[in-house]
């Protein structure tokens, strides 16, 4: 039964801990994709004088909370952690009226957050720096991390509590103070994200949240001159734009974009292991996932077998309102989007890709009401048709026939993207050398490919970034600064590369008490 929905939030930005009305006065809406009669809030449509508020605002928090010790900066993280695990229910049911996907990975959506808090909390006492030897004597070296200051994070809608943690977690742990400015179709769930961190104990001021579209309030963050790093989930297309806005700018920039990912299915793969991972891969969050399971690539000896029961298999998923048990399927975001994913199935069908399940749009019953697609297969794809290359994020995935493990792992490797690959097979050279050969930030083997962890790096290669990884062990890397520190306690000028010569003197010191003690060189 379709939860009953609570009243619309109205509310305006979130800066320096407190409401505060956006200069334009205009607003848009948040709906639940599932009913549109469901109004879920209604936010501000911010321009570059809300950004440069929150800016200031960010700027003052700044100053202490930099110098608030880490392993206390931790300890808000933490506290914000634990009340997300309290809340769970509650914010996974608000994520599933808000976004569209089903409770179970609302739920799961939450956890990555959770997860992310406990593993970054850590950090507030470990964050190590290193203590290096000196090329000299009586010279002490060592490095250690500094925040950039003010940093812009710009989030997308598919994961709206995973990804702004995978950001805003480790740019506070670092010492920076946040300008966020999340996706427009998923802003309760950002701005009830940053109320449990100031619940938590995060000084008002150091996250913001700026509510709006990309091309003004999302520019205004990204050009700014006092946000000093721009942390990016999005399309490749809008990752393009940040990017060379940032590169002129000389400001650093960390894109995480777009995937085309592939299952691999060879001859020797456990077929119904295989279908069990490409239906949860490629209709899970109704496709909607950066890692999506998009293509499947299958050999010729598995490929009746493998497409029968997947086409059987999905056919069967139901489809609906992801608050009510049951629903296995939820809706895509938007009408846009909607139409969008359609115009794929018209260019696979141009393209004479086979249409084997689906390719409509479902208005059956209270289906109507949402934005719903009939999950969708084709068959027959050629590695380089359009619907092979293009990521279509929806749940619409395409079966690539190959003759053999070589032609697999190059139509693997044939798009622009390189976010997630995965090999079912039960051979082991196989699966090692499609370890080593798939070009891809992250590699599965009899695993869809979705599913990552936070304690490993996460990002991809190719066109879906810009050589940056979240979370893992280096979570830290990508939200501070090394500086280097030289300690010399010679009491006299020493000469790095010069004064390490073999046989060479050091030059006279000015102190006549060290020199005579200043060991000879
Ligand atoms: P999008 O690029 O349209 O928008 C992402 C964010 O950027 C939104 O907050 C949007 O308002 C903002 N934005 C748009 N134009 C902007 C501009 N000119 N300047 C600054 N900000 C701007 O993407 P989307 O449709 O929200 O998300 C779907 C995309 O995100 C897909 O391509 C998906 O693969 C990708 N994604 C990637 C990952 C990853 O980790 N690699 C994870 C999730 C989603």
């Amino acid at each position: 039964m379709t939860a009953v929905a609570s009243p619309p939030v109205e509310t305006g930005n979130h800066i320096g801990g407190r409401r505060s009305e956006s200069h334009t006065g205009r607003t848009f809406e948040s709906r639940n994709p599932a009913n549109t009669d469901d109004l879920v809030g209604v936010f501000p449509q911010s321009d570059a004088r809300d950004v440069d508020a929150a800016v200031t605002a960010a700027k003052t928090a700044f100053d202490s909370w930099r110098k608030t010790p880490w392993p206390k900066r931790g300890e808000v993280l933490l506290r914000a952690a634990e009340l997300m695990e309290q809340r769970k229910d509650e914010l996974a049911k608000l994520m599933t009226r808000e976004m569209g996907k089903v409770l179970t990975e609302a739920g799961g959506d939450v956890q990555e957050a959770i997860d992310m808090g406990k593993f970054i909390a850590g950090e507030g006492r470990r964050a190590f720096g290193e203590t290096v030897p000196s090329e000299l004597r009586d010279k002490w070296a060592m490095t250690m991390r500094q925040p950039f200051g003010v940093v812009g994070c710009i989030t997308p809608w598919n994961f709206p509590m995973a990804i702004p943690a995978w950001k805003i977690f480790p740019a506070v742990m670092a010492g920076n103070a946040v300008v966020f400015k999340p996706a427009e179709d998923t802003p309760l769930c950002a701005l009830r994200f940053v109320e449990i961190l100031e619940e938590a104990g995060l000084p008002p001021g150091v996250v913001n949240v700026v509510f709006g579209f990309g091309e003004d309030a999302g520019d205004a963050v990204v050009r700014h001159p006092h946000t000093k790093a721009i942390f990016f989930t999005g399309s490749v297309a809008t990752g393009r734009l940040v990017s060379e806005i940032c590169g002129r700018m000389l400001k650093k920039s960390s894109l995480e974009l777009g995937g085309k990912n592939a299952i691999v299915v060879l001859d020797d793969a456990d077929v119904e292991l295989a279908v069990d991972g490409a239906l949860w891969g490629a209709f899970g969050t109704s496709g909607q996932r950066c890692t999506a399971s998009s293509r499947l690539i299958v050999q010729h000896g598995v490929l009746r077998d493998f497409t029968d029961h997947l086409v059987d298999r999905a056919a069967r998923l139901r489809l609906g309102d992801g608050a009510d048990s049951g629903v296995e399927v939820g809706p895509v975001i938007n009408s846009a989007q909607l139409q969008r994913i359609h115009s794929y199935t018209g260019i696979g069908r141009d393209e004479g890709a086979t249409l084997l399940l689906g390719g409509e749009v479902a208005r059956d019953g209270a289906l109507a009401k949402g934005h719903f697609y009939q999950p969708t297969v084709f068959g027959d794809v050629r590695p380089e048709m359009r619907i092979a290359q293009e990521e279509i994020f929806g749940p619409t995935t395409a079966i690539i026939p190959v003759p053999d493990a070589d032609a697999a792992l190059q139509a693997a490797n044939s798009t622009q993207y390189g976010l997630s690959l995965s090999v079912y097979t039960n051979d082991l050279r196989s699966a090692f050398r499609a370890i080593d050969d798939l070009q891809a930030g992250i590699v599965y083997v009899n695993a869809p490919t979705i599913g990552a962890e936070i304690q490993l790096p996460f990002g991809g290669t190719k066109d879906t970034g810009n050589g940056h990884r979240e979370a893992g062990s280096h979570a830290l890397d990508e939200f501070s600064e090394w500086k280097s520190i030289y300690i010399d306690y010679s009491g006299r000028l020493q000469r790095a590369q010069i004064d390490t010569t073999k046989g060479e003197q050091a030059p006279p010191s000015h102190n006549p008490h060290r020199a005579e003690s200043a060991p000879a060189e």
